[in-house]
């Protein structure tokens, strides 16, 4: 297997993200890679910028991104990796995960096979998308079935 030095984890906080992490916090000791931990708030103002205009003093991106770092960091603390970088990013997860993942020069990332979208399908619409659209290594661990 290639030697990564920096590893992307995406976390959509479903019941399987400990056993994602785990994978990559794994993979990235054995090849004393950095390690770099993401979630993408889904919620956009953006997606409601049709014919329904939101309040100007909703302020809910940001607060569910407050809400997540929060979410983010407990859960790298839990599983002893408060060192690793944590990114909470907003927009669409798998055009997040693959632009942060190049931002930071990743040269791995790691997601679940399914988590939120995806239980019906052979792989999540978030892992497939970042599968497709990905210039680094992808690996996809198995999990929910
Ligand atoms: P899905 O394809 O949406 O069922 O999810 C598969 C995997 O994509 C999850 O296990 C995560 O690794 C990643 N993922 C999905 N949604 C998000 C999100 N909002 N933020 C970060 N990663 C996500």
């Amino acid at each position: 297997m290639a030697n990564y030095r920096n590893v992307l984890v995406a976390v959509d906080f479903s019941d399987d993200s400990k056993a994602v992490v785990r994978k990559a916090q794994e993979i990235s000791a054995r090849n004393q890679a950095t390690l770099n931990l993401l979630h993408v708030v889904e919620y956009t103002s953006s997606m409601y910028a049709g014919d329904i205009p939101l309040p100007e003093d909703l302020n809910l991106d940001k607060d569910l991104a407050e809400q997540a770092a929060v979410k983010l960091k407990a859960l790298a603390e839990e599983m002893q990796i408060s060192e690793a970088a944590q990114y909470v990013e907003i927009g669409i997860p798998k055009r997040e995960i693959v632009r942060l993942a190049e931002e930071r020069g990743a040269d791995l990332i790691v997601v679940g096979s399914h988590g939120r979208h995806g239980l019906q399908l052979l792989l999540g619409s978030t892992a497939n998308g970042v599968l497709h659209q990905a210039k680094c290594d992808v690996l996809a661990v198995r999990v929910g079935h």
